[in-house]
């Protein structure tokens, strides 16, 4: 359950999350004993993005060992789930699919599961199989152009979550259109996350910050705190200083929005997140930010929050320990919209 000390909203709040440095593989002792604990900083870069890592043990070796063990663990969860390279499990999956059942290892399935989960809860809206509508925008993106109604047809062809059947009891996928392409951006990093967070705990660090870009998922807070201090950057600008902050303990926050990845095409901003009953990335500048008890679901409902803007929060609503915040900007005013359990103060 997460617990709160307070939460203050900035005029313009929004696109997270926990001020980090950028070196890589860096590791940091703070000179200020907690009891029998130190402070350990390490930052690592994995799918795209880095992932740091703030943890609490009583010695550096201890530190060290369980820092390294997390981060050998996404490396692994990114061999599995990417979809850049084309030796990932998942690609694979997709480039021999013949619509047969193909067994997956447990970390696909487990992904998978709760994206599929998503996708029924979100009547479609969050979707995994949305692959080659991304990858068309991702094009169009490099080049600074709308696809053609013809290209977005024979994408939006591809799409549709009812086309990816799991079978929990053989652990098997099967994608019933050739050509289908799974797409796991707006789920994996926060399931790294929640694994990395386990692997901590296995190896006795249970007092432990993941952070990867826009999703945070944290064990029991420091020894001299009720929780992990997180700050909320502007929307406008993700990397000035955070002026506000919530507190946060055995819980995740994800925060989703178009403030990096965005294409402007005619004077229209159009965000890497694209909506399925369109195929066209979202327009108007929005983002949204997700409390949730774990990083997988917090990670699926920003995005899902970003695609249904207020017509997702009832889903918040129905998800247990879970609350959502909603960033818009309308004729260059903020508004703010949240669900009922978001913290206030
Ligand atoms: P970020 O990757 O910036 O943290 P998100 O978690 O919102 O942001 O994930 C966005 C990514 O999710 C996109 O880059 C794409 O890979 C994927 N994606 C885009 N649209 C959808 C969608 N409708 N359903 C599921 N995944 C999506
Ligand atoms: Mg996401």
């Amino acid at each position: 359950m997460s617990r709160f000390c307070y939460i203050k909203f900035a005029s313009a709040v929004l696109l997270l999350l926990a001020a980090f440095s950028t070196c890589p593989a860096k590791e940091e002792e703070r000179s200020r004993p907690t009891g029998q604990l130190k402070r350990f900083t390490f930052v690592e870069a994995h799918m795209g993005t880095h992932f740091k890592i703030i943890l609490y043990a009583k010695d550096r070796a201890t530190a060290e060992q369980a820092a390294k063990a997390a981060f050998a663990r996404i490396a692994q969860l990114d061999g599995i789930m990417s979809h850049y390279r084309l030796t990932s499990e998942l690609m694979q999956l997709c480039l021999k699919s013949d619509d047969k059942p193909v067994k997956v290892s447990s970390d696909l399935f487990a992904v998978l599961w709760q994206a599929q989960k998503m996708a029924e809860q979100s009547n479609g809206a969050f979707d995994v199989t949305i692959g080659p509508v991304v990858r068309l925008w991702r094009r169009c993106r490099l080049k600074n152009k709308l696809p053609t109604p013809q290209e977005l047809a024979q994408a939006r062809s591809l799409v549709g979550f009812r086309n990816l059947v799991l079978d929990p009891k053989h652990q098997t996928v099967q994608l019933k259109q050739p050509g289908m392409r799974l797409d796991l951006g707006g789920i994996g990093k926060g399931f790294a996350a929640d694994k990395a967070i386990e692997t901590l705990a296995r190896l006795g660090v249970d007092r432990a910050l993941v952070s990867a870009g826009g999703d945070i998922v944290v064990s029991k807070p420091p020894p001299d705190s009720d929780g992990w201090r997180i700050g909320i950057a502007p929307l406008e600008d993700p990397d000035a200083r955070p002026e506000r902050f919530i507190f946060l303990a055995d819980a995740a926050i994800a925060t989703s929005g178009d403030a990096e990845r965005y294409v402007e095409i005619d004077g229209i901003r159009y965000s890497h997140i694209v909506d399925p009953r369109t195929g066209l990335g979202l327009v108007g500048r929005i983002s949204a930010t997700v409390i949730a008890p774990d990083g997988t679901t917090a990670d699926a409902l920003a995005t899902t929050l970003n695609i249904l803007g207020e017509k997702g929060l009832p889903l918040i609503e129905k998800t247990p320990g879970a609350s959502g915040l909603i960033h818009r900007k309308v004729d260059n005013k903020d508004v703010l919209i949240k669900s009922k359990r978001f913290p206030d103060h």
